[in-house]
């Protein structure tokens, strides 16, 4: 019988993890995702700033691992390391002080110092981590984290146990980016002597992006939804990024958040009224009755109660709110509002409260208990956000059976079926525009379904609440990604192999057996001179799949035959398409680089490679052109919103465009030209999965010696 030799170990590391600290959406998720990857099959460490404001029942369990020095620039900082074991999983926190013995855990004059800290501190503990434990893939989350695939490459490559860690970054809100004075470069940062990482964290003459560090230096890119990812390519959502996205395409990839379903249960919830279920809903109206008479509401079944549970900004819609709020209060819809943020929609909101006593309130804080009150006893919850990457308070609410009336963005798109009046199918409501007036059309849909159509109504909470929201999916997917990166750790070893050491079956990448034998073992090539012309196009949009590397490594024996009998069908399986490309180009890099006096043994990989670029290439041109249709669709509906939509329209048609410009001619020149060449490298790849492993190190070499696109 199969068994894996060895779990995937990751390190997974967040700024915020819920219940330790949490100011939103990543602390949900860093709280939640890594027990779900540990029941997947990882062993997952993960790791976060050890912040004054953890509670003391928390820091009173915790036990001193390490301590060493970090240094930063001209500094050399202290760093404990202290380790926690919560719910199976186990939590490193980052000790110092001077950067996080503060009341809150951002927002300071020194935020770029305290996070570069953090990243590189993360680096170093990879070597101080108890028992034996080496990291497999250092999985980093945001901005907080966004330098140390940095560090990571820069100072730490060449040791043993940092060679061959691979790094995935996941976007989870593209808009907090760490943009700081180019000073932090050498002051903090200590680079400013490697000029291909100044040109690579550089964003402007005078700044530099930790986010666009982490972007170019990673291995693969994630982010919380796939519409997200779609839209942060183009340059309405890129936030400037968009340029280095789309380059990488071949890299990124959206993953839907999920929730801790058990810790969001209204069957079991300590923290509400009454607990219910989808069959026995009595608890919700007892909820309900409970949170109007604790916020001075009329307290009325007959009233549908609609509440927002948000950071009080711009993102989250709240123009459309303070525009739609009278129209919907005086049409006999309650409203609660929790949360904080700019001072404009507070004080609106208080102003609204005073101003419909009985059917509206405010409730200006930042209050989690409240929160899963308010998502219990609520009819409705609406989230009309400019941009979401994936939103998890629409999430929770449907859990709740509360139904969320959304903007079709990001990933309140991917989360949120619209009601369809024909079918009876759906699990809320939606618009499409940043307009308040389709807001406020959305809200009265919903309330005109709570009045007039209970059956109904009652139909969509059932399917709401029996969503399938769980992380099982998700961290199946991400486990499928740290897989396709380190296809070397969990091999299975299979019936043949029973009684060889684990160690021998998953063998280290540098021992698995170099590229040229894919090359060197390929049909007859074709001429240089045509297939580098291809390659070169490809280099446009991802010059990082062309860069020659100089080798570092010695060049691999060959497998063992005993090894090429064990099931290599984890790899195989679970690597995506996506992977398979960047594999493939790869492989056609390291080929060239390798045989600079062995040409033609090159040549097939790098026609493999080119002819792989130009479906890829396809491919996001068949993407872009969708979102360009989708574009154009919408302007037909708001004219309020035309010119934005117009504006999405068009930029999504030129980038779709100048893909498809950029596939056709690549696809025509390779795929057609070169068709026989690659389809007999692509057949020699699939009967030799192993030998394009030890490829994906130079990829990540190359990738962090791009120079960065201007933002302008
Ligand atoms: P974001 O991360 O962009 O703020 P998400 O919807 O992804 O938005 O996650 C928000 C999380 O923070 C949810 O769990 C939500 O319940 C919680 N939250 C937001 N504001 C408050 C608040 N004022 N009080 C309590 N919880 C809040």
């Amino acid at each position: 019988m199969a068994h894996r030799a060895k779990k995937m170990h990751v390190v997974f590391a967040s700024a915020e993890a819920a219940p330790f600290v949490k100011t939103g959406g990543l602390g949900d998720v860093a709280g939640s995702l890594p027990a779900a990857l540990n029941n997947a099959g990882a062993d997952v460490i993960v790791m976060v700033p050890k912040y004054d404001t953890i509670a003391q029942e928390y820091k009173d369990q915790m036990e001193h691992v390490a301590d060493f020095y970090v240094s930063l620039g001209w500094r050399n900082e202290y760093c404990g390391l202290e380790r926690l074991v919560l719910g199976g999983v186990t939590y490193m926190f980052i000790d110092n002080e001077r950067y996080f013995k503060r009341s809150y855990p951002y927002g300071f004059f020194d935020d770029g110092e305290r996070f570069a800290f953090f990243s590189k501190a993360i680096t170093e503990s990879l070597q101080h981590l108890p028992d034996g434990w080496t990291c497999d893939v250092l999985h980093c989350n945001d901005w907080h984290t966004a330098l140390a695939p940095v560090f990571l490459r820069e100072f730490y490559q060449g040791l043993p146990i940092y060679d061959q860690v691979k790094t995935v970054f996941s976007i989870h809100n593209i808009a907090f980016q760490g943009q700081f004075s180019d000073k932090v470069l050498g002051d903090i940062l200590g680079m400013s002597h490697i000029p291909a990482a100044a040109n690579q964290l550089r964003c402007d003459e005078s700044s530099i992006n930790y986010m666009q560090g982490a972007l170019r230096y990673t291995d693969a890119i994630t982010t919380v939804s796939p519409t997200y990812a779609a839209e942060i390519q183009t340059p309405e959502f890129g936030e400037h990024l968009d340029g280095v996205l789309r380059e990488r395409s071949y890299c990124l990839s959206g993953i839907l958040n999920g929730i801790d379903v058990d810790g969001f249960d209204p069957a079991t919830d300590p923290r509400i009224v009454a607990n219910y279920t989808v069959d026995d809903m009595a608890g919700k109206a007892a909820c309900k009755a409970a949170l109007q008479a604790e916020l001075g509401l009329e307290v009325r079944d007959d009233r549908p109660l609609m509440v927002m549970v948000t950071r009080l900004t711009r993102q989250k819609g709240m123009d459309l709110v303070m525009y739609a709020l009278d129209r919907i209060l005086s049409g006999g819809v309650q409203v609660a509002v929790l949360g904080t943020g700019d001072a404009c929609y507070e004080d609106g909101l208080r102003y609204f409260a005073s101003a419909y006593p009985g059917t509206c309130a405010a409730c200006i804080k930042f209050d989690p208990a409240l929160s899963q009150r308010m998502y219990a006893a609520a009819d409705m919850f609406l989230m009309p956000s400019l941009f979401e990457p994936c939103g998890l308070s629409q999430i929770i609410a449907m859990r709740y059976g509360t139904l969320p009336i959304v903007r079709e963005t990001g990933g309140l798109r991917d989360t949120v079926t619209p009601y369809n009046y024909v079918t009876g199918e759906g699990t809320g409501f939606s618009f499409a525009h940043f307009n308040g007036d389709e807001m406020g059309d959305a809200v009265f849909r919903a309330a005109r379904l709570f009045w007039d159509n209970r059956d109904a109504w009652n139909m969509l909470v059932r399917q709401a609440m029996e969503r399938d929201f769980s992380w099982v999916r998700s961290a199946g997917t991400y486990m499928d990604l740290y897989r396709s990166l380190r296809p070397d750790v969990e091999v299975e070893v299979g019936v043949e192999a029973v009684g060889q050491a684990p160690e021998a079956e998953a063998a280290p990448a540098s021992e698995q057996p170099a590229p040229e034998a894919v090359a060197e073992s390929a049909p007859a090539p074709e001429p240089v001179a045509e297939a580098k012309p291809e390659a070169a196009s490809a280099s446009a949009e991802t010059p990082a799949v062309e860069a020659p590397e100089p080798e570092k490594k010695p060049a691999a024996k060959k497998p063992a035959a005993k090894r090429t009998t064990t099931k290599r069908t984890t790899a195989a399986k679970t690597t995506t398409k996506k992977a398979a490309t960047t594999k493939t180009a790869t492989a056609s890099k390291t080929a060239t680089a390798k045989t600079t006096a062995k040409s033609t043994a090159a040549k097939p990989a790098t026609a493999k490679a080119a002819a792989t670029k130009a479906t890829a290439a396809k491919s996001t041109a068949a993407k872009t052109t969708a979102k360009a249709a989708a574009a154009k669709t919408a302007e037909t509906k708001a004219p309020a919103t035309k010119a934005a939509a117009a504006k999405t329209s068009t930029a999504a048609k030129k980038t779709a465009a100048a893909k498809t410009a950029t596939a056709t001619s690549t696809a025509t020149k390779t795929a057609a030209a070169k068709k026989t060449t690659a389809k007999k490298a692509a057949e020699l790849a699939a009967a030799k999965p192993e030998a394009e492993a030890p490829a994906a190190e130079p990829a990540k070499k190359t990738a962090t010696r791009k120079v960065p696109r201007s933002r302008s």
